[in-house]
């Protein structure tokens, strides 16, 4: 069984359907600050399969200790935490506390477990504000944090890379972590039931389109157009959500596989394409024939100009790469939002 922490969540839930596809029985905890319940139910609906649900709080060391001692675990996927870089910005110890606390009690309650296999959820805003000199992103690429979301990223991520240290210190069964770090994650699964629902205005650009093809915004404030990129507005690596989903079964795979992953391993989960906030709009435009009413304002503190990865080690290591396009991107998000006007409340 895989414990899902954060299941619920937008990339937890479709990573549900495709463990769930790929026969895997799931056990998510989530305490459902950021995410409904009825998202699981449509996982169920859509693999036909159930899900297990405890409703609680990764923190909760407790309640960890009797999930380990009640069920059979073989790995888990750390998807809980919080993420709005904003939000990080104005209450860190907030983010520190959750992000962070989170995973040290999970990490605490898989090792008395001895269960020492992990896909955690990690952002390419560990690589700072990268120089364009150093694009397509590596694994290698220098590592920084803009904001105290992205510095409890970095965190969490030396603090994993510590473990397998110390389990050839101790002479300990050895750790195996995946730490993938997402690229820009949008759109949603085909079926249009199961999508992106952040409560309040939307901080990223997807959802911030599709509310306002919807109705629910009036335009889309393009945050900034004298970056020096292709037509000055801000680049990034958009990724399909369910292409980033299976990069989680990927992962998962090996880690159970024979061969493992050795230590704590870093692996870049993006297209290696990078797209414009305006190419992004014309894209959703032309694909969906709904027009996006935009203005351009002030570039967004902490923005970076532009990043995409180099997911070369994906591909070789973990034997995954993207299948759907932008376009798959664009018209999913749409499918999901126009079956959905007020997410998965109706
Ligand atoms: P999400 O908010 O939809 O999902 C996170 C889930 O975790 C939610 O269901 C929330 O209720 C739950 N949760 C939060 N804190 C918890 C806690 N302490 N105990 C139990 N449940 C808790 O976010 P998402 O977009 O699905 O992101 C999942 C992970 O991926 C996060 O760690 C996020 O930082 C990371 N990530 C997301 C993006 C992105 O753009 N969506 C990019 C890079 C990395
Ligand atoms: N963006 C924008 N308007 C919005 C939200 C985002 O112009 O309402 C831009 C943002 O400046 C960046 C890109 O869209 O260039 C992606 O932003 P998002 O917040 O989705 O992801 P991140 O900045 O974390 O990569």
């Amino acid at each position: 069984m895989i414990l899902v922490t954060g299941g619920a969540g937008y990339i937890g839930s479709h990573t549900c359907i495709e463990l769930l596809q790929n026969d895997f029985n799931v056990l998510v905890i989530d305490n459902l600050m950021n995410s409904s319940f009825e998202a699981l139910k449509r996982v169920e609906k859509i693999t036909g399969k159930s899900v297990g649900f405890i409703e609680g709080d990764v923190r909760d060391n407790a309640l960890m200790k009797q999930i380990f001692s009640n069920y059979q675990i073989e790995a888990v996927i750390h998807f809980a935490g919080l993420k709005a870089v904003g939000e990080s910005c104005a209450l860190p110890l907030k983010y520190y506390d959750n992000n962070i606390n989170s995973t040290l009690v999970l990490c605490q309650t898989m090792e008395e477990a001895g269960v020492k296999k992990l896909v955690f959820s990690s952002s390419a805003t560990v690589y700072g504000d990268p120089s364009p000199e150093t694009l397509p992103l590596t694994e290698q690429a220098a590592l920084s944090a803009t904001n105290p979301y992205g510095r409890s990223k970095l965190i969490i991520e030396e603090m994993l890379r510590d473990l397998p240290a110390a389990d050839k210190l101790n002479n300990a069964n050895p750790w195996g972590i995946a730490i993938l770090r997402y690229f820009n994650p949008v759109g949603n699964h085909k079926s249009g039931t199961l999508g992106e629902d952040p409560s309040g205005i939307p901080n990223n650009l997807m959802p911030f389109i599709t509310q306002t093809a919807i109705g629910r915004r009036k335009e889309l404030s393009v945050f900034g157009d004298n970056y020096d990129t292709i037509d000055g507005t801000g680049v990034r690596d958009y990724i399909h959500v369910v292409d980033l989903a299976k990069g989680h079964v990927k992962a998962v795979e090996k880690l159970l596989s024979n061969e493992g992953i050795n230590g704590a391993q870093a692996y870049n989960l993006g297209t290696g394409s990078g797209v414009s906030v305006l190419q992004m709009v014309k894209a959703f435009s032309e694909e969906n024939k709904v027009t996006i009413a935009y203005k351009i304002v002030d570039r967004r503190p902490g923005d970076v100009t532009a990043y995409y990865a180099n997911a070369d080690k994906a591909q070789k290591e973990l034997n995954w790469t993207t299948e759907l396009t932008l376009n798959d991107m664009v018209k999913d998000s749409w499918n999901w939002q126009s079956k959905n006007p007020n997410g998965y409340q109706q």
